[in-house]
């Protein structure tokens, strides 16, 4: 039984958790450990199952946790190497796990592929997880789909998927042009429509389940999001992520 949830999806901070029967293992701790607990126990998950966290990148929403989670859980943290050299020490647990994006690590039975991806941080990176036979992806974060992110993404039988902005709420939106041609440049991060022709190009036919993540609070609505995927007319399950509270937890076979 592989178990997922976004405990926490947007720019106010990211927690993914996969796990089976024994092991967890959860993707970015954005989110305090006092915030992450609360939250699991809500949806009726484990925090003691957790043994390992994985950093994509450096930026608050992805890391402020990391520290209080590892050294209170007493578990390891990972990160790549150049992602470890540009964090903030505040938010670095005292032992850390390094590794170079491409690298595959196990957590018991659970093995996580790493692999680069383009975002404006110092060494991005998303990860696949196989679990159980199963693949769970985390893709958030992206300027532009890349070939391994494409590969990735067409091995899985479910994924945290970014959709983050409305390409015409961003333009008309609050914010300055620097940081709108940030947002929609190769190293920012996806709209629906790229969102949308990622699936077309490169959704599997294992894929059962797609979490919309890291959606916008001022750029996009969820609804938007949800009906430019829905009009795909895909045989997989499409679900919503908040920043506020954990998502569904969804059951993976
Ligand atoms: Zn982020
Ligand atoms: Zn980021």
């Amino acid at each position: 039984m592989v178990q997922i949830c976004a405990l926490a999806s947007g720019s106010n901070g990211n927690a993914y958790y996969i796990g089976n029967e024994n092991t967890a293992v959860l993707i970015d701790a954005g989110i305090s450990r006092r915030q992450l607990h609360k939250r699991m126990v809500e949806v009726g998950l484990k925090i003691d199952k957790i043994k390992a966290v994985f950093i994509t990148h450096e930026h608050t929403d992805h890391i402020r946790g990391f520290r209080s989670i590892c050294e209170r859980q007493q578990i390891s943290g990972y990160m790549s190497s150049r992602t470890y050299e540009d964090s903030r020490p505040i938010y670095l647990p005292s032992k850390i796990n390094l590794f170079e994006p491409g690298d595959s690590m196990n957590v018991a039975d659970i093995i996580v592929h790493s692999f680069a991806k383009d975002h404006d941080a110092a060494d991005p990176c998303s990860f696949r997880i196989e679990i159980d036979g199963l693949s769970i992806g985390v893709f958030t974060d992206i300027g532009v789909a890349n070939d391994k992110l494409k590969l990735h993404f067409s091995l899985c039988h479910a994924a945290f998927l970014e959709a983050n902005y409305d390409e015409a709420m961003l333009w008309a939106g609050p914010y300055p042009t620097y940081i709108k041609n940030r947002v929609a440049s190769d190293k920012g991060h996806l709209s629906n429509d790229q969102t949308v022709e990622l699936i077309q190009s490169s959704a599997g036919e294992h894929l059962s389940t797609l979490f919309l993540s890291h959606i916008s609070a001022d750029n996009n609505k969820i609804d938007f999001a949800l009906k430019a995927v829905e009009s795909l007319n895909k045989p997989f399950k499409v679900l919503p992520t908040s920043r506020h509270k954990p998502s569904e937890v969804v059951e993976i076979k």
